[in-house]
């Protein structure tokens, strides 16, 4: 697996007023117009690099800040290609078998919010670490947002050329990446809970679960949804990987599939999506055997119904206070 450390500029409308509602009926605040990637290979070495200028479509006349901050002009983007075009050379180019690394957690949601208005297949796009929030962890830093000139600062690198180029950028943040325990920092990104048998509780409809995990630590659904170890099923049984027959969603903020193990049959697979403390989202997982599964619902009173918010803490909090 290789990593790519992504870093993007974007135009931004010159008031609220003045911008572009997405499919998802949020408005459009930043607009792609320049990709930059340096791909770091295992050993963290600097493999190679990508930049592609992008011409925005929405909002062609450049924020005077963006002008500032990029030294870009609105002459270098008009001759540049589109989205749609530098996005297909930029997943060419990012191949296969490969993680995402960026400084703060915007950039990835912003790629996806471009690809989505665009109309675009975002499917490659798969999971992504705040490269930050690792420099914190293992620098022991505090506070949240800091500044890549400050991260830079911090670890005594020296950058010639000047931040807020998209590849200048990229190149920069990898070389904060390769001071850092990469691996480690994904592994420690995202927390997982597990419920030993004997705690394992019903659903709403009264059916009992045989597994229940929990993982948190995105800072996104969407990242959330994009980590692989958010989908991955194990059998309550053995332990072994489950072969999903694909996720459907099921209510707002939920997806339920059948899963199966070749010795142990088939698991009816649940997962909810979460946004729970700090903005930190959280994925709960509960899993079913097929026979418990397909018994029929069982009517619950109506009053606990209700208390949605209490459900978690197993016969605490039944009144109307809410729980932390
Ligand atoms: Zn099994």
């Amino acid at each position: 697996m290789h990593y790519i450390v992504l870093d993007l500029e974007w135009n931004q409308p010159f008031s609220k007023e003045r911008a572009v509602r997405l499919p998802s009926g949020r408005l459009l605040m930043s607009e792609v117009i320049q990709i930059g990637a340096v791909r770091l290979d295992e050993e963290r070495r600097i493999a190679d690099h990508f930049l592609s200028a992008v011409a925005p479509r929405y909002y062609r006349e450049l924020h005077y800040k963006v002008k500032q901050l990029t030294g870009l002009s609105g002459k270098q983007l008009n001759g540049a290609p589109g989205l749609a075009e530098a996005a297909e050379a930029f997943r060419e180019w990012c191949g296969e078998d490969f993680v995402f690394l960026s400084w703060s957690n915007m950039d990835l949601p912003i790629l996806l919010e471009n690809l989505e208005l665009h109309g675009l297949d975002s499917g490659w796009v798969g999971a992504w670490y705040d490269l930050q929030q690792i420099f914190n962890v293992q620098t022991n830093s505090t506070g949240g947002q800091k500044s890549l000139t400050a991260a830079l600062e911090q670890l005594q690198i020296q950058i010639d050329t000047p931040l807020h180029d998209a590849l200048n950028d990229a190149f920069a943040t990898a070389r904060i990446a390769q001071r850092l325990d990469i691996p480690r920092g994904i592994r420690e990104y995202y927390q997982r809970g597990e419920l030993p048998k004997g705690q394992l509780h019903k659903d709403a409809q009264g059916r009992q679960m045989c597994a229940y995990a929990t993982l948190t630590g995105m800072a996104t659904r969407e990242q959330l949804w994009r980590e692989p170890r958010t989908r991955a099923l194990f059998c309550p049984e053995c332990g072994q990987g489950l072969r999903d027959e694909g996720w459907t969603p099921a209510g707002e903020d939920g997806y339920t599939t059948w899963a199966s193990c070749a010795e142990h049959g088939r698991f009816l697979c649940k997962l909810r999506l979460k946004n729970l403390k700090r903005s930190k989202w959280t994925a709960a997982l509960s899993v079913y055997t097929q026979e418990e599964a397909e018994k029929p619902a069982l009517l619950l009173p109506p009053k606990r119904r209700r208390s949605r918010g209490g459900r978690r803490g197993k016969g605490t909090a039944r009144g109307g206070a809410k729980q932390k």
